[in-house]
């Protein structure tokens, strides 16, 4: 066992870490590394011996919550069994087999098939040449661009990055790549004009879209992805009608329709998927996150049959289907979907997202809605949020450098609350796992309470 402050120093000299200030991580000027040791339940503990409750469920995935010993022996079982073997050339596992039909029957839209990757990232990657290809199958080579909306998040690599609709994760890194657009966020709080329903707002955003889609030339539009529930751009759920009014355009420029339910997928929004709660019809699904709780990294691309017909009726002329990963598929990674998706059926997780979500909203709500400097309390099922403004009645942001979001999350953390904030304006995020209990929530709303509350009581007037 090393000490701390051993380790501190390693990381310090040898990690490069994400999403976090290099220098000062180096210098030791940022905050001092936290070696995460152990979970159980909603909570994690710490090599110092604090104790937090995770009201983020790691990065929204932990949704069974830690210590699961269940998927743990899952894992192990499979890594004796065995531990590695490639899916290319209709290699298969049991597990493999047992997952792919698991998530082709309870899929939203008409799946037919599923790609295994990673992470979201390499999913939407794989979304974005499965448009491509579909496209240049049918003879239709400008049929390519693919739209996703601003304050939209896809993940970080090249195309998933590009889609990803916030421009500092772009900055310097020489995205978006062409072919990329970002249609209007769906963020009816910043997005509507004085007196605008919401019903108003959204078919102002779906006549948005088809002015853009014929603008660019509707042979050149491919697909559209977007999130069910705007997340890391601030936990967003959609305006009223919003998917109503989105879809009939889309289908009539025949533009293929992908939703990353990275986020939602599993439960989160109270409804198995995402898709489901709004009446969404993909034609093709990503997923990550709950697919394994994070007890493992596996994403899965699910293929609808419009998509996946057309594939494989070119086989014939043009051959194998040239797409794939050293560890697509990965046995150990698919043992713990298996094992993960037992637990959520069996405690009926999305149900349980249902009504403890409904109670968390109603306490988010009662606590935080008429509070000052709250502009907005928003959420669905076990995701929320709440937005920081200076002024309510104008909407007038706090300065950025004051960094109000940041002192909150760290006043939160200070008092054993992990509750994120968000990264484009003043936003706490909450996205608890799904096993949270009512008692549970009224922990993680008291301590939000008191950490909003020491944050604007200590404020400079
Ligand atoms: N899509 C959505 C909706 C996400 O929230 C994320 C990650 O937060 C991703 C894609 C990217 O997933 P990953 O970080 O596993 O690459």
């Amino acid at each position: 066992m090393h000490a701390y402050d051993d380790l501190a120093a390693m990381d310090r000299a040898t990690v490069l870490h994400p999403f976090t200030n290099l220098k000062d991580h180096r210098s030791g000027s940022g905050p001092a590394p936290t070696f995460v040791t152990g979970g159980q339940g909603i909570r994690i503990k710490d090599a110092q011996g604090n104790s937090y409750i995770d009201a983020f469920a790691g990065l929204y995935c932990v949704n069974i919550g830690y210590g699961r010993s269940e998927v743990a022996e899952a894992i192990a079982e499979q890594a004796r069994q065995l531990a590695y073997y490639h899916s290319y050339a209709a290699h298969s596992t049991e597990a493999l087999a047992v997952l792919s039909k698991r998530l082709v029957d309870m899929a939203p839209g008409r799946a037919s098939k599923v790609f295994y990757g990673l992470s979201g990232s390499d999913g939407n990657e794989t979304q974005a040449k499965l448009v491509w290809y579909y496209n240049n199958l049918l003879g239709r080579p400008r049929k390519k661009k693919i739209i996703s909306r601003e304050r939209g998040y896809h993940g970080c690599s090249v195309i998933s990055g590009s889609m990803t609709g916030m421009s500092f994760y772009h900055d310097y890194m020489d995205l978006p790549f062409p072919g990329i657009l970002h249609a209007g966020m769906p963020h009816y709080y910043w997005g509507a004009a004085p007196g605008e329903s919401e019903e108003d707002f959204s078919s102002r955003l779906a006549r948005e879209l088809e002015e853009m889609i014929l603008r660019e030339d509707p042979d050149t539009i491919g697909g559209f992805i977007a999130e069910p529930v705007l997340g890391t751009g601030g936990i967003v759920p959609p305006p009223a009608g919003y998917w109503d009014k989105i879809q009939p355009v889309l289908k009539r420029y025949d533009i293929l329709l992908i939703a990353d339910e990275v986020i939602c997928g599993f439960g989160r929004t109270g409804a198995a998927f995402g898709c489901d709660l709004y009446g969404i019809e993909p034609d093709l699904v990503t997923v990550a996150k709950g697919l394994t709780s994070g007890y493992a990294p596996l994403s899965a691309v699910i293929v609808g049959e419009k998509v996946y017909q057309v594939i494989e009726e070119a086989a014939d002329r043009v051959g194998a289907f040239s797409h794939g990963y050293t560890y697509s598929g990965h046995p150990i990674s698919v043992a713990a979907a298996n094992a993960v998706l037992d637990i959520v059926e069996r405690e009926d997780l999305a149900g349980n997202a249902r009504a403890v979500g409904a109670y968390f909203q109603q306490g988010l709500q009662q606590r935080f809605a008429q509070m000052e400097f709250v502009g907005q309390v928003r959420g669905v099922g076990m995701m929320g949020a709440l937005e920081f403004v200076a002024d309510r009645a104008t909407k007038k942001r706090f300065d950025s450098a004051a960094s109000i979001g940041g002192k909150v999350s760290a006043a939160a953390r200070r008092r054993g609350l992990i509750a994120r904030a968000m990264p484009h304006g003043d936003i706490l995020g909450f996205s608890p796992p799904l096993v949270t209990t009512r008692a549970e929530i009224d922990e993680i709303l008291d301590i939000a309470y008191e950490a909003v509350r020491e944050v604007f009581d200590t404020m400079p007037a």
